[in-house]
């Protein structure tokens, strides 16, 4: 009795559910949208997230963008959450919850968000850092995300692991050297990189009008942002008498040195390059560029989006980061692959996104993210990146230790393989579904992202 009044509810809720979704619906659904709501288990079965519903072919739910609480149902299986819950964590991670069909198996946590990461506040500015302390699979990587405002430095400093960075808001000035001597200052904005090799020196400072914001990814996933080798700190542990003949001056001249390192501190505001350049006899401009205009590259071609790859062939220097920028439109999906010579660790600048990371020995799992989350996917493991919304574009970092960005495409190995070897694995003898699989690989084409409509 209790059971079936329960179900009753339920499937009033559903009708109305689907009465409303169809009475906003003012402008006219794509043809992806209207296959959903005609043919797909989603709309014939009731809520995504309801003892009622049942989908076999495992659909993304944007969570998040439909407001909508994940339940452990799955197909006629599960039940309702009885004991204490963190609701905004469970709509964050809604393929934990209800997992796909599919997902099996023993996996390490492969997600991470800045968000629960500690952040270190300094004069004008905070770091905060994700490692193989914070995430255990970011072994090759580790990713700081920093912001200084207007005159803000992060001291003169350097470390052991190369630093590339991905600038994600406002203009800043960087300055190095080189090994012959030669000095490179450059300012950056949205989109731009930079490549300091290991132990190079040098120095970051947020500009006019707010400063800036950027992602620092190290090629050693137990980086610390805490433990670099900074001026101040060096100078604060040095004998005045040492440092007095090192730069022939009197001993009485460093008294004012600070304490301890300064790390994070406001400082003047700087004019333009060309006025700040050092000058002298044995002053001289290096002949290496530290620094890439990513988004200013022409993207490579694909039907869902747009993607700009950087590595040593495009930036030279940067012989141990390479990464590609993509950005998935509404409804698209980074096609499945792996990568043969690096882990891949993730940023999400933008949006929301589901991933299953394929295992080998029938483990599969997935996550979701959305941005300002880190993702890893442990090298040669299968995966694709589903936009989960309808509306709204991901934008993501793929990035690499590694001198390439290289990747295998699952739809290019099948085209460029003979068919009959390909039908015998898939398809069991069922003529009409082989023949449809067969035209639809023929050409081998990879298609980095692939649009949400089926042509
Ligand atoms: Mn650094
Ligand atoms: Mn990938």
């Amino acid at each position: 009795m209790q059971l079936k009044s329960f179900t009753t509810a339920a499937g009033q809720l559903a009708l109305l559910w689907l009465a409303a979704t169809e009475l906003c619906s003012a402008k006219p659904l794509p043809q992806w949208n209207q296959e959903l709501l005609n043919g797909s288990p989603r709309a014939a079965h009731g809520r995504p997230y309801s003892r009622k519903h049942s989908d076999p072919y495992d659909h993304k739910v944007d969570a998040i963008g439909d407001k909508l609480t994940p339940l452990p149902w799955r197909n006629g299986d599960g039940a309702t959450m009885m004991g204490p819950r963190n609701k905004a964590r469970e709509r964050q991670n809604p393929d934990l919850v209800r997992p796909p069909s599919t997902d099996s198996g023993t996996m390490p946590n492969l997600r991470w968000s800045f968000a629960d990461s500690h952040i270190r506040i300094e004069e004008g500015g905070w770091t905060r850092q994700t490692t193989v302390r914070e995430l255990g699979a970011s072994t090759e990587i580790a990713g700081v995300n920093m912001r200084l405002e207007e005159g803000v430095i992060r001291e003169l400093h350097w470390h052991k692991e190369a630093e590339w960075a991905y600038v994600l808001k406002g203009k800043v000035r960087v300055t190095a050297i080189d090994l012959e001597g030669g000095n490179f200052i450059d300012d950056l904005e949205e989109g731009d990189l930079w490549y300091f090799p290991s132990g190079h020196p040098h120095s970051l400072q947020g500009l006019s009008p707010n400063g800036t914001e950027f992602l620092l990814v190290f090629d050693s996933g137990s980086f610390s942002e805490d433990s670099t080798f900074i001026l101040t700190d060096w100078l604060a542990h040095t004998p005045k008498a040492v440092l007095a003949q090192n730069f022939r001056l009197e001993p009485e001249i460093f008294e004012a040195l600070p304490k301890s390192e300064k790390y994070i501190f406001q400082g003047s505001v700087p004019g333009p390059i060309e006025e700040e350049r050092p000058t002298g006899e044995h002053i001289k401009k290096s002949k290496h560029n530290f620094t890439h205009k990513l988004l200013a590259q022409e993207p490579v071609n694909t039907t869902g989006g747009e993607v700009r790859i950087v590595d040593s062939t495009n930036f030279p220097l940067s012989t141990t980061i390479a990464a590609g920028h993509l950005t998935l439109h509404p409804g698209a999906m980074r096609e499945m692959h792996w990568h043969p010579n690096a882990d891949e660790w993730s940023f999400f600048l933008k949006g929301r996104a589901r991933v299953t990371i394929f295992a080998a020995e029938g483990n599969a799992r997935t996550f979701d993210y959305q941005a300002g989350d880190v993702g890893v996917v442990p090298r040669n493991m299968g995966h694709f990146i589903e936009n989960l919304s309808d509306d709204e574009p991901v934008e993501v970092l793929e990035i690499f230790r590694a001198d390439r960005f290289r990747d295998f495409s699952l739809f290019q190995w099948l085209g460029e393989t003979p068919k009959r070897l390909v039908a015998d694995h898939i398809f069991q003898g069922d003529k009409e579904r082989t023949e449809k699989f067969l035209n639809s690989i023929d050409g081998a084409e990879k298609d980095l992202i692939k649009s949400r409509y089926l042509d």
